[in-house]
């Protein structure tokens, strides 16, 4: 169990986990700023962050506050007076490395100002820039000198009476960021902000963050997700879904179950499944919903599933529960599964 922690409106540290993703327009460019935060809240991102290079951007926080809802983060490198103007400028949490903020009073001026805003603070602690004598002490950035980095600054600020701490220890060694988590969860009980850092691009970088962050998760350790690629961000926030859906954590999502395909497959499986699969992105029904190629195996390995089809020779079969209950034409398949589907989910919605 971690501590609580609040950000705007959301719990981080409570039951449900929230998908965050980070702008990458050009800092200062208020306009395009706006458009992709649209975009990432249509897409369903929890909570964004941008980086706060320069003074330009503080009023991008201040036009992306009355242009969305979901809470912004200010990424703040180096300048602590940049972390103190995003507070004024109204961001709802900083992320600093108070390892490069400088002095501790510093860190301190920091500390007071997200006091006085109940604001709380991201310590982002990254393999790469870690600090030099512990680099120095454990030879490389091991999963130890990542946690002993971490616990540093979080002394820092319970030294200055702050506890609205949450902690991200990422590496883009994926071994090593799931022992640093793993890690300081045996020693902290702040909210973590997991992610895989400098993960690549969309396929490999899904992969390494679906492992990283997944094994995590399905620990029980983890607050908050950022997937990171090297993709548009609307590309992390989906696949930051798809890693909650995966193992059960996004509530009321469906689960699609189809089977690979093989010679006994003679209905279009892969588009099917793919269609079925879209239809139901948004769906919070909770249905677990089967497309399988053939009546042989089809319903007996999906039973577990709500309702599902099998394919045939021509036709296909429609199965709740792992029972029949009706046979229709190829071309009818998914309409007809479609039309359960949406049976049912009124079914859910009205508590039946
Ligand atoms: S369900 Fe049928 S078609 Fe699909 S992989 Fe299994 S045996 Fe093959």
């Amino acid at each position: 169990m971690s501590r609580e922690v609040k950000v705007a409106n959301l719990t981080l540290g409570g039951k449900r986990i929230y998908v965050q993703s980070m702008l990458n327009t050009l800092a200062g460019d208020h306009d395009a700023a706006i458009i992709q935060a649209k975009a990432l809240e249509e897409a369903g991102c929890d909570i964004l962050r941008l980086s706060v290079p320069n003074e330009a951007s503080l009023e991008t926080i201040r036009r992306l506050k009355k242009a969305v809802s979901m809470p912004i983060v200010a990424d703040i490198h180096f300048d602590y007076r940049l972390a103190l103007a995003s507070v004024k400028a109204g961001v709802d949490k900083i992320r600093i490395n108070p390892g490069n903020i400088g002095s501790d009073e510093k860190v301190k001026a920091v500390v007071d100002a997200c006091k006085e805003n109940q604001i709380p603070i991201r310590i982002g602690v990254n393999g790469g820039s870690l600090e030099r004598d512990l680099l120095e002490q454990y030879g490389a950035p091991t999963p130890q000198a990542l946690v002993e980095s971490a616990m540093r600054h979080v002394r820092l600020l319970e030294k200055f009476n702050f506890y609205d701490t949450v902690i991200s220890i990422k590496s883009s060694n994926v071994q090593n960021m799931i022992k640093a988590y793993r890690l300081l969860d045996q020693i902290c009980d702040y909210p973590f902000h997991l992610g895989v850092t400098e993960a690549g691009t969309k396929e490999i970088g899904i992969v390494k963050n679906a492992i990283g962050i997944g094994s995590l998760l399905a620990d029980g350790i983890g607050a908050t997700l950022r997937v990171s690629l090297t993709a548009d961000p609307v590309e992390e926030i989906a696949a930051g879904y798809q890693i909650l859906r995966a193992l059960d954590l996004l509530e009321g999502a469906c689960q699609l179950i189809s089977c690979p395909t093989c010679g006994r497959t003679k209905i279009p499986v892969i588009e099917i499944a793919n269609r079925v699969e879209e239809a139901l992105r948004k769906n919070r029904s909770g249905l677990k919903v089967a497309v399988m190629g053939c009546a042989v195996n089809g319903p007996g390995e999906a039973r577990e599933a709500d309702i599902g089809i099998a394919g045939g020779n021509g036709e296909g079969l429609i199965f709740k529960k792992g029972e029949i209950i009706r046979k229709v034409p190829e071309e009818q398949l998914y309409d007809a599964l479609m039309d359960e589907i949406n049976k049912m989910t009124k079914e859910v919605a009205n508590g039946q």
